[in-house]
C-alpha cells in the first residue's frame, strides 16, 4: 500500500448536493480529509471556521494570493474561494486521502497539479429538481438562485470530462457510489 494520499476532486452544479454527498462520506470514510478552502463569503448558520472553511477578509485572501499559497483561486457568485497548495500536500503526504469540493475551472487546475487525481461529478436528478433543492435549502435570494441556474447549465456540459459521474437521486445510493469509486482507489479505507 502507498504511503502517500490520494486526491478526489468533486464537482457539480450549486444545490446537486456535493456538499450533503461529502459529509456523509467523511463520516463514513476512514482516513479522507475535507480539503477546506479559504473564502471571503460569510459563514451560513452552522458553518465552522477552520472546519468548513477559512473564513477570511477580501485583504487576507488577497495577500496569501500575492505570496502563492493557493494552488487556484476562483470569483463564485461574486465571492473568492481558493484552495491552499500547502494544505492538500501536507495532508496527502501523511497518508491521508483529500476530498477536493470544487468548481469546473478548480476541478481542471487541481487535476493538472495532481494528475494522479480522481475526478467525479456530481449530477442532480434533473434541472426541475436542482431548482427546487436551491428554493428548498433557502440560502439564496431569488436573484442568486437564478444565476445559479444559468451556470448550472454549462457547468452540467462539462459533466463528462470527469472520470466517475454520480446522479445524486437517491442520496444513500450516491453515497454508496461514491464510497465505491474511494475505495477503489485508495485501497479499502470504508470504517
Ligand atoms: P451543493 O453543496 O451541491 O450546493 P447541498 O449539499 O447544499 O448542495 O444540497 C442542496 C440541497 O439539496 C440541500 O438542501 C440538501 O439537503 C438537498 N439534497 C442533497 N442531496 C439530496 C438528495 N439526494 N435528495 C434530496 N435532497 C437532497
Amino acid at each position: 500500500m502507498s504511503s502517500k494520499g490520494k486526491l478526489f476532486i468533486i464537482s457539480a452544479p450549486s444545490g446537486a448536493g456535493k456538499t450533503t454527498l461529502c459529509q456523509k462520506v467523511l463520516k463514513q470514510v476512514k482516513d479522507i480529509q475535507a480539503s477546506i478552502s479559504y473564502t471571503t463569503r460569510p459563514p451560513r448558520p452552522n458553518e465552522i471556521q477552520g472546519k468548513d472553511y477559512f473564513f477570511v477578509t477580501e485583504t487576507q485572501f488577497e495577500h496569501m494570493e500575492e505570496n502563492g499559497d493557493f494552488i487556484e483561486a476562483a470569483n463564485v457568485h461574486g465571492a473568492l474561494y481558493g484552495q491552499s497548495k500547502r494544505f492538500i500536500e501536507s495532508t496527502l503526504s501523511k497518508g491521508i486521502h483529500v476530498l477536493a469540493n470544487v468548481d469546473i475551472q478548480g476541478a481542471k487546475t487541481l487535476k493538472k497539479k495532481f494528475p494522479d487525481a480522481v475526478t467525479i461529478f456530481i449530477h442532480p436528478p434533473s434541472f426541475e429538481e436542482l431548482k427546487k433543492r436551491l428554493v428548498d435549502r433557502k440560502s439564496d435570494t431569488q436573484e442568486t438562485i437564478s444565476k445559479r441556474l444559468k451556470i448550472a447549465e454549462l457547468e452540467l456540459k462539462e459533466a463528462s470530462h470527469y472520470e466517475f459521474e454520480i446522479v445524486n437521486d437517491d442520496l444513500e445510493r450516491a453515497v454508496n457510489d461514491l464510497i465505491k469509486i474511494i475505495g477503489i482507489h485508495a485501497g479499502d479505507s470504508k470504517k
